[in-house]
């Protein structure tokens, strides 16, 4: 697994992942539905934790929460305005030599697009 980053998304997204449950959120977005590529675990890898090393171990600091973000959710794209949570992506380690023949296909579709824009 590579972790992937972290993500602050909004109260719905972050049920949605605890829960699994599916809403919509008033926005009428999917929660989560941006992250389904990814393994996502509950807040912030421990390189991100600005509290002390005895809050982190006891799990129960607030480094992995805002109150109050303007920041639009990463999990479903809404851009209402409140408390965020932070989630840790991950996804699934990719073999190397499947990874270049991505590369190389994407190169080539690059091409081609640029080849019928002409
Ligand atoms: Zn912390
Ligand atoms: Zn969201």
């Amino acid at each position: 697994m590579i972790d992937q980053g972290t993500v602050w998304v909004c109260t719905d997204c972050y049920m949605a992942h605890h829960y699994g449950e599916p809403t919509t959120t008033e926005e009428g977005l999917q929660p989560m539905s941006l992250l389904v590529d990814f393994e996502v675990t509950d807040g912030l890898p421990a390189n991100l934790h600005e509290c002390s090393a005895a809050e982190l171990a006891s799990g129960d600091c607030q480094c992995g929460e805002l109150n109050f973000s303007k920041t639009p959710c990463e999990g479903c794209g809404s851009t209402l305005a409140g408390a965020r949570e932070a989630l840790t992506l991950w996804s699934q380690e990719v073999d190397e030599a499947e990874r270049d023949a991505d590369l190389r296909d994407s190169a080539l579709i690059t091409r081609d697009d640029a080849d019928r824009g002409r």
